[in-house]
């Protein structure tokens, strides 16, 4: 790529990097003074760019106070397999008002909106589970307002279930609970009300915060309510941005469609996506050629918390990538060249493993640093032991924030939340699978194995002597 951009053949960069002493090949990563040493002595001058000349200004800056308006909230319904998260999203995709006769939500775009008898509105993310959530926290994109946990009265709170809690509590997303199918033979809602209460999640019967609708999304029943209590919540939240603005938010979904090209579905977090708009995602760009809601209606434009397809972009970006309008073509060029480069050597990158060291000195100075750990064992005592020896090692600044603990060994998905929160996995007696061990690998995620408590300790209580700020 060096030899590229100065417009001469590989070998013979390799050959000046030989002369100075480093055996290097075409495939071979090397650093940033190197570069410049090898681009001097071909007589160009080198202009080292950093993140913030290109990035800087990207998005735009905070709004004044008076020119924030309500809007809708967003919504991601999880929960165990089974429990009735699809049939949940269908039924309350039935409770849109706007279709009408013209057929009501008819395509899956990755999150559509309902218009709710009363006018109001909310929007929700159509690919239920923690994965997809998780995975778009990962790459940075924070999207939902509220998570709605479905729970089935008739099978409890399941693996799943205590994984999406963890989940919503890792991104500090407030919970309503929905306790589904109360229509069946077996349906025990307090069951599931107490069972809840070991997660720390305690609804207002039983004297907590959090709030559970009972309902069926088969029959249909207490649909109303459940919309009812999430429009409440996102009253508390009191939810705003300013539409009047150039537009900027989350890639939800983006595919290669073969009539249409490469589709995106974007949420618009703040300002109003128009047709016409050049827009960067991720590291692809386009003016948009046309916009298309989830009822296959084009429309010329989408503002907060409305989900759109785009047309018009180069390529697909990914889910969880962030979406801005620049002002031209050459700042789009300048931005996805940029970020299309960086990617390319994030994965040249020979070791990208974060060690806790190197975690605990990203988080940012002054706040109480808190260090995210998930937390397996090969039985239920040696998780609580960990747990709570763990909790007792922080001070006024530093701690240990255990995102999970569980029993069995480690999957892909204690991966994927660790990664999105930037912490590590401690293994106690139990190991990685495959999965796992592949996905902690490519996400640079530390799994750390141990199988005596007081080395756990020990080890993280290094680790978070390292964190202290230090001494002036
Ligand atoms: P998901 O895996 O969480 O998305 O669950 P699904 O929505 O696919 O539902 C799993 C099964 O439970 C399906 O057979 C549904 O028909 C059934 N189901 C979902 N909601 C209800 C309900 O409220 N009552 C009854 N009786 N069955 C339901």
């Amino acid at each position: 790529e060096l030899a590229n951009r100065m417009a001469r053949r590989a070998v013979d960069v390799i050959k000046v990097l030989m002369k100075n002493g480093m055996m290097a090949t075409v495939n071979d990563v090397i650093d940033a003074d190197t570069a410049e040493l090898v681009a001097a002595e071909y007589g160009h001058t080198v202009k080292r760019v950093a993140d913030s000349d290109v990035l800087e200004g990207l998005k735009g800056g905070e709004d004044a106070a008076e020119e924030m308006q309500s809007r809708p909230p967003v919504v991601t319904v999880m929960g165990h397999v089974d429990h009735g998260k699809t049939s949940l999203l269908d039924a309350l995709r039935a409770t849109d008002v706007v279709g009408g006769e013209a057929g009501g939500i008819t395509q899956h775009i990755g999150a559509y909106q309902v218009q709710l008898k009363t006018g109001q509105k909310i929007t929700f993310i159509d690919t239920p589970g923690h994965a997809a959530f998780t995975a778009m926290r990962a790459r940075g994109a924070e999207v939902t307002d509220i998570v709605v946990l479905v729970v089935a009265a008739d099978d409890g709170v399941m693996p799943q279930t205590v994984e999406a809690i963890a989940h919503a509590k890792a991104a500090g997303v407030p919970i309503i609970v929905a306790i589904n199918k109360i229509d069946m033979g077996g349906a025990d809602p307090m069951r599931v009300k107490t069972e809840l209460l070991q997660h720390e999640i305690q609804v207002e019967d039983l004297g907590g915060e959090t709030i559970a609708v009972e309902v069926s999304a088969k029959k249909k029943i207490n649909l109303d309510k459940l919309t009812e209590m999430i429009l409440l919540q996102a009253e508390v939240l009191d939810l705003k941005a300013n539409p009047n603005r150039t537009a900027e938010g989350a890639i939800i979904e983006a595919k290669l469609d073969r009539g249409r090209g490469p589709v995106a579905t974007a949420l618009v977090q703040r300002g109003t996506l128009k047709v016409g708009d050049i827009v960067v995602a991720g590291s692809e760009w386009g003016r948009v050629r046309l916009l298309q809601n989830e009822r296959g209606e084009t429309v010329p434009s989408a503002g907060p918390a409305v989900p759109v397809e785009i047309l018009g972009l180069s390529a697909a970006p990914e889910a969880g990538d962030d979406f801005v309008v620049v002002e031209n073509e050459a700042r789009a060029r300048e931005v996805t060249e940029y970020r299309a480069r960086k990617r390319r050597e994030a994965r040249q990158a020979t070791s990208s493993r974060q060690t806790l060291d190197q975690l605990l000195k990203q988080r940012a100075a002054g706040e109480r640093k808190l260090l995210p750990l998930v937390l397996k064992a090969d039985v239920q005592g040696s998780t609580e032991a960990i747990d709570g020896a763990l909790n007792k090692l922080g001070t006024d600044e530093v701690g240990v924030q255990v995102l999970q603990s569980g029993v069995g060994g480690i999957t892909e998905s204690d991966v994927i939340l660790a990664h999105a929160s930037g912490g590590a996995i401690i293994g106690f007696n139990v190991r990685a699978d495959k999965l796992a061990r592949e996905r902690a690998k490519r996400d640079g995620v530390e799994i750390r194995y141990y199988n005596i408590i007081y080395n756990v300790v020990d080890d993280i209580k290094a680790a978070l002597s390292g964190m202290l700020a230090p001494e002036t």
